[in-house]
């Protein structure tokens, strides 16, 4: 479960840290390109302001040519005059404006002397070298230096070339940058690269050439200010131009107060009067604005502190879930655990109301069957369609114990019990289809409440129809003792009265009588002892144990055959008995032994007098494994129609009449054979006599015929 947990946490995890930091990629990308952006339009406006700056500076250089060129004779007052302005218009850097004369070697005196003239009254000039020279014969300074006028420009390579470039042009022409002379004389540290500016002067309507106006001009001091409005704090700037020798030098340079690396950087080339000039510009992107809003770090930042919520609040649910799962599976669990006992206790119900013997049903308020058992089905027999309460005398047959009145349907017992009246081993007659000969019952009910809380019934069916046979029975077979044990009874005392009258009066002749008469006395106890002891014999038939086990029907025969070998028939001869093959059979010895003895008892008893009784024993196993047994004798036979009755207790055929007998043998042996689980009848023997036909298990027999032998 916490594995679960753990999986799912982590894949949120995973899954909100991958967008969060997405976003900011995309968004960091998006300040990149926006940076790039700045850093263009920031480049733009650098390249513009030095562009702009440079062009006054050549503007102001054109304006003050224009002025000089206007004058007939350029007097060194004019000249003070016309470039007096550029004082006050500080331009930043800007060392002098001269104005510089060509002479050639043989003009140098009487150029100094024209300048003299003209308001330079000092002027030396200092030719170097030889040929062509270019002297500065007025000098406006504009800072704080002030040098003297009359140097040679051609002595310097940068200016010199300057001045060519502007004559041959026309134009401004700016020059290499280099060393000014002034600043030669500095420390190494504190010079900067220079350049000048100049443009030709021309004079009069034929433009004659007098000289050229050239403003000097410290690089760093010039473009200083210039760079520091363009860079605004956050942009590296550095101007570069070739010096003389085509190297790439400085002319001024700005560093940002922005730490950090420098990941931007662009060139641009800034044209200055007939020159190029570079322009290297750096910045540090997340520090331009607009290009660094902190958005990405802020979204990164607020993402994953968001991802780190959903991960707990994940982590919290599906812990919640898991609890609730987990009591659902508790819940679940249980409900089995209980369904389990409600089926097995249904089950076990189900199996006690297939199991019982009695039968049960449950019926509802309307008195339609909700619940009935086979056994109920089997005692009270099947109905087309299960009636209601109105329809159970009629649909399933039932009866008052007379078999012929109709049970009053408010009467029964289940009726009774739907009014909330209990009832106790009521009995009926069931007679229908399923038992057409009929079937004696008890029942019982009780009001119940059913599932729904409403008020139904419970009836439990018991088939009594042996009991009452036997009940029944009893009560005749009580009458018939009573009668038969009665009889001899008598007989005894009047004979034991007869007795004791001959033993008062001593003749001879009365002791002849008592002793005649003590002869009857015994004849009757001898009577009552036969009924009492056939009495025992039918009683044990029918309740004693039986011990099942295979036995040699043979050896029972010959006993019985050899224990009767010496009664006499009726007239007293030996029986004549053939024994046939016998098959071994499976019952109790005992009771069985007991058949045969009655059988063979019979069949001599039954034998005219005069004739020898002639009895033959023979058996064969039938297909159902049973051995069917019969004996035939040629005795006087049963009368039609007696053949049946002669099974019945004391029933007694009308042609047998004078020998002795209760009328118990027959209903004994019938008892045992069913018990036995055979059957047992009387045939006429067709040469005379009769013949005693039953079956009973054969040795070895199987389960289904034991179960039976144990049923009766
Ligand atoms: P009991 O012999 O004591 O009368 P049983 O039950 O043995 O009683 O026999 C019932 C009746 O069946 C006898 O009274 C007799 O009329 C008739 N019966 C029995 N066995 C024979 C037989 N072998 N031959 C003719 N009648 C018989």
């Amino acid at each position: 479960m916490s594995g679960k947990r753990a999986v799912i946490s982590t894949l949120v995890a995973a899954v909100g840290c991958a967008v969060t930091l997405s976003v900011g990629l995309v968004l960091k990308r998006h300040e990149a390109a926006g940076g790039e952006v700045q850093m263009d339009r920031r480049t733009d406006a650098a390249a513009e302001a030095v562009r702009t700056e440079t062009q006054r500076y050549v503007d102001t250089l054109l304006t003050t040519a224009a002025a000089a060129g206007a004058q007939d004779v350029l007097t060194r007052i004019e000249y003070t005059a016309l470039t007096a302005p550029l004082r006050s218009m500080k331009l930043a850097g800007a060392t002098t404006i001269a104005l510089v004369v060509p002479a050639r070697d043989g003009e140098v005196a009487e150029v100094q002397q024209r300048w003299r003239e003209r308001g330079q009254p000092d002027l030396t000039l200092k030719p170097y070298g030889h040929g062509e020279h270019a002297f500065t014969v007025y000098l406006t300074p504009l800072d704080d230096n002030a040098p003297e006028p009359g140097l040679d420009m051609s002595q310097a390579r940068a200016p010199a070339t300057a001045m060519d470039d502007a004559r041959r042009s026309g134009e401004v022409a700016v020059s290499d940058t280099y060393h000014l002379l002034v600043d030669q004389s500095m420390p190494v540290e504190q010079r900067q690269n220079s350049f000048v500016l100049t443009a030709p002067v021309y004079q009069g309507a034929d433009r004659r050439f007098l000289g050229w106006v050239m403003l000097g001009v410290r690089g760093r001091d010039f473009m200083g200010a210039t760079l520091e409005r363009a860079g605004q704090r956050l942009l590296d700037l550095a101007l570069r131009a070739d010096d003389a020798d085509r190297r790439e030098v400085t002319v001024a340079a700005l560093q940002a107060p922005v730490e950090g690396e420098r990941d931007l950087h662009r060139t641009v080339v800034v044209p200055v009067a007939d020159g190029n000039w570079t322009l290297y510009l750096a910045a540090v992107s997340d520090r331009l604005p607009g290009a660094a809003s902190g958005l990405p770090a802020a979204v990164a930042g607020g993402g994953l502190c968001l991802t780190l919520l959903l991960t707990l609040l994940v982590r919290v649910l599906v812990a919640g879930r898991e609890r609730a799962e987990g009591k659902v599976r508790l819940a679940t669990a249980e409900l089995l655990a209980s369904e389990q006992t409600s089926r097995r206790q249904a089950e076990l119900l189900l199996a006690v109301m297939e199991g019982i013997s009695d039968g049960v049903g449950v019926v509802g308020p309307d008195g339609r069957f909700l619940l009935h058992n086979p056994a109920a089905r089997r005692i009270l027999g099947r109905p087309e369609r299960a009636p209601g309460p109105g329809g159970w005398t009629d649909r399933f047959g039932l009866y008052r114990l007379d078999g012929m009145t109709e049970y009053p349907v408010d009467e029964l017992p289940l009726t009774r019990a739907l009014a909330g009246e209990s009832s106790d081993q009521v009995e009926m007659m069931v007679r229908n289809a399923d038992h057409p000969e009929g079937r004696v019952i008890s029942v019982s009910a009780r009001p119940i409440e059913t599932t729904a809380g409403e008020h139904g019934a419970v009836a439990v069916f018991h088939d009594i129809t042996d009991r009452k046979h036997v009940e029944n029975e009893l009560r005749g077979f009580a009458g018939v003792v009573a009668h038969d044990l009665k009889a001899p009874l008598a007989a005894v005392r009047g004979y034991a009265e007869l007795i004791v009258e001959a033993l008062a009066d001593p003749e001879p002749a009365a002791v002849e009588d008592a002793l005649r008469s003590a002869g009857k006395v015994m004849a009757g106890a001898d009577r009552m002892q036969t009924l009492i002891t056939e009495l025992l014999d039918y009683t044990a038939a029918r309740d004693a144990a039986m011990r099942i086990e295979d036995a040699g029907l043979r050896e029972l025969v010959d006993d019985v055959v050899t224990a009767r070998a010496d009664a006499p028939g009726a007239a007293g001869q030996r029986p004549d008995v053939f024994v046939g093959a016998l098959p071994p059979i499976r019952g109790d010895r005992v009771l069985l032994r007991q058949v045969l003895d009655n059988l063979l008892g019979n069949a001599i008893k039954y034998t005219p007098p005069g004739q020898s009784p002639r009895i033959d024993v023979t058996a064969r196993l039938d297909d159902a494994g049973m051995v069917r047994v019969q004996v035939a004798d040629r005795g006087i036979g049963i009368p039609d129609g007696e053949h049946a009755a002669v099974f019945d207790s004391f029933h007694r055929a009308s042609n047998g009449t004078s020998m002795p007998g209760t009328g118990l043998g027959l209903a004994i042996c019938r008892r045992i054979v069913e018990r036995h689980g055979g059957h047992i009848e009387a045939l006429p023997n067709p040469g005379g006599g009769t013949i005693f036909v039953f079956t009973v298990p054969a040795a070895g027999a199987g389960q289904a015929l034991c179960e039976n032998v144990h049923i009766f």
